[in-house]
């Protein structure tokens, strides 16, 4: 008998698995064979989790919070998320406009899912994360990228922004600071686009706001439906706890705006996932109860080696930085005769034992995605390695 593998949906096939983890797989795949590999390609936090919100959970965990909670969440968590927006945020929002969801991931997921139909268009300034177009495809919707590079400072034009609205144009994807460039949106730049949206009515605004806490010294972050009462209706804020409080295995994030969307999403995820880990959100109440210190404390490193890895990668011939003013990443852009990111990375990875990610995962096929959440001697390492690999590429 010939078995035949079941048929994949159309939906499944199209889908492309995250590059990211994909070269991080490859990475630590050579390492275990015995490989020299210095890997800056981690989308994540060198730091283990703040005692105190492991405690929390612990505790949670011995007075047996172990069972099914309410879908949307913990209401003690999804009223102090409330809190934390107005008060952080400048934006008013009540506990049933907050959905805990299983990491920020699956907050964009969620709201994808109800708001796009088929034939809808997602803006989407590029550079971009790599995760927003392949969410928008699973909800029937097309990406629209609105470019930026190097050359213009990874700038949102909001004239070629509006300039690819049409009525198809549902919702706009805005994240500050952003992966992969670190580039911060300033106020100016955000009163001016919320100008642009209120000329659109039809027009939904995702901000994406997981590094909110991760900021370079001087600047400030914004979020953008704190920007205008107009329409702050159709704004749309994604935030979690992986990047901030170093806690991207509890997979604890959240969406927060209109109330009758975010009870769309909360019915979505009562016949999907059900409730995040119950214990999980303790130790989340706990993070956002508690004091910032620890996450002052951990953006103060990173900052100190944003600044290490700004200057190294300055430092190399052909190499062109925006440097990066939040979240943890460099993204250089390589001399003008490397034009496969790809390529240039693979070869990094098998000639000098060097992971980065290619810039053609977010749209950009002319960089590459450091990480700077490692250690300053690996840094160090990074560094030497890119520049050996630079000369004879
Ligand atoms: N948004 C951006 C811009 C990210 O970089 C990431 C993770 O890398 C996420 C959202 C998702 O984070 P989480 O681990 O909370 O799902």
């Amino acid at each position: 008998m010939i078995l035949r593998p079941p048929e994949l949906s159309h939906r499944a096939i199209a889908l492309k698995p995250s590059l990211t983890l994909e070269i991080s797989a490859k990475a630590k795949a050579l390492q275990a064979e015995g490989r020299d590999i210095c890997s800056l390609s981690a989308g994540e936090p060198d730091f283990n989790t703040p005692g105190f919100i492991v405690e929390a959970a612990r505790e949670a965990l011995s007075q047996g919070i172990t069972r099914y909670g309410p879908a949307a969440g913990d209401p003690e968590l999804r009223a102090a998320l409330a809190d934390k927006l107005i008060h952080e945020n400048d934006i008013a929002t009540k506990p049933e406009q907050v959905l805990i969801c299983n990491g920020g991931k699956q907050a964009i997921y969620n709201l994808f899912q109800v708001v796009l139909n088929p034939g809808d268009e997602v803006l989407l300034p590029s550079p971009y994360w790599l995760s927003y177009p392949e969410m928008a495809a699973l909800a029937g919707a097309s990406t629209v990228l609105i470019p930026s590079s190097a050359s213009d400072g990874f700038r949102l034009d909001l004239d070629a922004l509006e300039a690819r609205i049409t009525p198809k144009s549902r919702l706009l994807v805005i994240n500050s600071p952003g992966n992969p460039t670190g580039r911060v949106m300033q106020r100016q730049e955000l009163e001016a686009l919320a100008e642009l949206v209120a000329r659109h009515p039809n027009l939904l605004v995702m901000s994406d706001e997981i590094y909110e806490y991760l900021l370079a010294e001087g600047e400030q972050h914004i979020s953008f439906a704190s920007i205008s009462e107009a329409i702050k209706d159709r704004c749309f804020t994604v935030n979690g706890f992986a990047k901030g409080w170093a806690m991207t295995g509890w997979r604890l994030g959240y969406l927060a705006g209109n109330a009758t969307v975010i009870k769309a999403a909360s019915a979505l995820q009562s016949q999907s996932t059900s409730n995040v880990c119950s214990f999980a959100q303790k130790g989340a109440l706990a993070a956002i109860r508690g004091s910032r210190e620890c996450v002052e404390e951990m953006a103060c490193s990173y900052n100190l080696r944003r600044n290490f890895l700004i200057e190294g990668l300055q430092s190399i011939p052909g190499i062109t930085l925006i440097p990066p003013k939040g979240a943890f990443y460099a993204f250089p852009q390589l001399p003008e005769r490397i034009t496969d990111s790809m390529e240039f990375c693979r070869r990094a990875l098998e000639d000098e034992g060097l992971a980065v990610v290619p810039g053609v995962a977010f749209g950009d096929d002319r960089c590459i995605r450091l990480s700077c959440a490692v250690s300053h001697e690996s840094i160090t390492n990074g560094l030497e390695r890119l520049q050996r690999m630079l000369s004879k590429f």
